[in-house]
Order: structure tokens, then sequence, then C-alpha cells
């Protein structure tokens, strides 16, 4: 018999809970009596504000052979929420999937089948299209990823979604890496391994509403770069020689016109502009620099990524 364990980060879900589980109970039944497959659920409650906690722990006590549950101390983010969901995983296929019915259940068994039968490690998902989601929102994600793409050199899907399958072997890679900053989507194209895709439509969220900002978005996207690349950095540098051979052009220029005219000095005003210009592109650079300092800084405190308030594994000691 396989085992399969799915994880669901919950970040102020009440409402979407007991709906979420009405819905991948009937596929996993159907895994289960097609293919003898047993799973899990794992809820990983991130540090939730409403009453998720006590709604996942209400399902939990009235299915506790299938329902496993952690609780954060307070909220995390969702990468902190897989992480934990990762470590507790035992079985020999993992899936991560959100609560809000976004990710079709009905997806479950191609997936499994991808890999069980077609020799794949992994089974992704994508979305088609962006579809009822806001234009601005769309134009700078598709950006985002040509920008990651480009930078790391890694396939990084554009709309792909965090819904995934993978077996023990990849999860374990997955586990090996220590890194605090962790931007899964650049993780798992990293870690290498044959993964296929499935594409779907856009669904909208059953209920709750999105935790995304666009700010929220925008630090993503920074921390994900920061993760994968040191073009940035380059980049500072090859500005700066771009200055010094612009500013070489100018010094000859001026001494040519001085020896050919005899020209006064003259010109504050355009000296004043280009001040102000190369010191903002200088204050831009040093926070560049420093948005890496502060990744290398978070990393060497070596902090936990979460911590457990309490969870349903009796013993716990991550
Ligand atoms: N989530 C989480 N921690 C957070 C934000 C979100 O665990 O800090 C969970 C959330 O409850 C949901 C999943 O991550 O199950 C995806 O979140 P959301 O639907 O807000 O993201 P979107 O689908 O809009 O990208
Ligand atoms: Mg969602």
């Amino acid at each position: 018999m396989n085992d399969l364990t799915i994880i669901v980060p919950c970040f102020n879900e009440e409402n979407s809970i007991q709906n979420f589980y009405n819905e991948v109970i009937k596929t996993l039944t159907k895994l289960s009596e097609k293919h003898n497959v047993s799973s899990k659920l794992l809820f990983v409650d991130d540090g939730s504000t409403d009453n998720t906690e006590n709604v996942i722990k209400e399902l939990a006590s009235n299915h506790s052979e299938t329902i496993d549950y952690i609780v954060f101390s307070r909220n995390f983010g969702k990468e902190a929420a897989l992480l934990a969901g990762y470590k507790h995983s035992k079985a020999q296929y993992t899936v991560i999937m959100d609560v809000d019915l976004q990710d079709p259940p009905e997806l479950l068994e191609e997936m499994y089948l991808g890999i069980v039968n077609e020799g794949y490690d992994c089974v992704a998902t994508k979305r088609k299209d962006r579809k009822g989601e806001p234009i601005i929102r769309s134009f700078f994600a598709r950006i985002f990823y040509y920008i990651m793409r480009k930078f790391t050199g890694l396939p990084i899907a554009d709309g792909a979604r965090d819904f995934r399958m993978i077996n023990r072997l990849m999860l374990d890679s997955l586990l090996e890496l220590r890194e605090s900053n962790r931007f899964s989507k650049g993780l798992f194209p990293w870690i290498g391994f044959k993964t296929k895709w499935l594409e779907y439509d856009n669904i909208e969220r059953s209920r709750g509403s999105s935790k995304w900002s666009f700010f929220k978005l925008v630090f993503y996207a920074l921390d994900g770069i920061v993760a994968f690349s040191s073009l940035p950095l380059i980049a500072v540098s090859l500005f700066g020689i771009l200055f010094m051979l612009l500013s070489l052009a100018m010094i000859i220029l001026v001494i040519v016109r001085k020896i050919l005219y005899g020209d006064p000095v003259s010109g504050w005003p355009s000296l004043v502009c280009i001040i102000l210009f190369t010191s903002g592109i200088q204050y831009f650079f040093i926070g560049v620099l420093g948005f890496y300092i502060a990744k290398i800084y978070d990393e060497t405190k070596q902090r936990p990524q979460f911590i457990v308030k309490n969870s349903s594994f009796t013993k716990d000691n991550i």
C-alpha cells in the first residue's frame, strides 16, 4: 500500500476548512478504493488570529486517523508552513495544497499516476492563464518570472502553483537545503528531478480572501531574486564601469573644448543635475548591497523558520 500526505497551510481560513475537507475526501476515498493509497491530511495553522485552530482541532478529533495538525505560535508565512509540513511528512508521496479550493482535488489521481506509472519524480501544476486577476498584478507577475528566469538560468515556470506531488527522494533532497530564505518556486527547479506539468484553468477562491497584498508580493519577488541570483551585484559593478567611462569621455571633451575654444568655466546647473543623478544612483546601489547583507545577516542568525505551539504529533522535536 502506498501512502500520501497532503500538507495544507492555513492562515485565517476558518470558513474554508470544512468545505475543503468535504471536497478533498471524495478524491482521497477514490484513491484508496481504486489504487489502494492511504492518505493523511496535515493542516498547518500558520498563526491564524481567527478560529482556524479550533476548526482544525475539531475536524481532527472527528477523523483522528486521517488528520494531523501543527499550530504555529504566530504567523511565519506560507513557506514556513510548508517546511513544517515537509519535516513531518513520513509518506512516500507528499502533496502541497491550498485550503481555498483553488487547487482542484480531482487532479490528485492524475498526479499520483504520473509518478507511479509514468516514472516522474514530481507532478506540478500551473494555470493556463491569469483570467480573473487584476491586470496590473498579471503584468508585474510576468515581468517577475521573466527576470527570474534570466537571472537564475532556472526554468521557473510562469503561473506555476505550489500545488504539486513529490516523491520521497525529492522531499528528502528539499529538506537538505538549509537556507532560511526559502523560495519554493526556485528550490524545486534547483534540486532538479523529472517534473510533469499539468495545466488547468484559473479557479477563483471559494471563500475568504487572498492573503497577498501587492507589496507583500513585491517583497516576495525581491526575496526570490536575492535567494537565487548575484546578478544585481554584478549589474552594480557594470554600472560603475559605465559611469567611469562616461566621465572619462566628458573630461576629454572639456579639455579639448578648452584648448580649441578657450571656453570659460560655465554650466553649474548641469553640474548640480549630474551630481544629484549620480549620488541617487549610488544610494540605490548601496541599497542593493544592503539588501544582500541583510539576507546574509538573517541566514547567519540561524533562527528556526517557525515555532510550533502545539500539534497532533505527540513528541515534537523540531
Ligand atoms: N497562507 C499561509 N500563510 C500566510 C499566507 C497564506 O499559510 O501567511 C496559506 C493560505 O491559508 C492558503 C495558501 O497559503 O491556504 C495560499 O494563500 P492565498 O490563497 O492567500 O494565496 P493566493 O492563492 O492568492 O496566491
Ligand atoms: Mg488562494
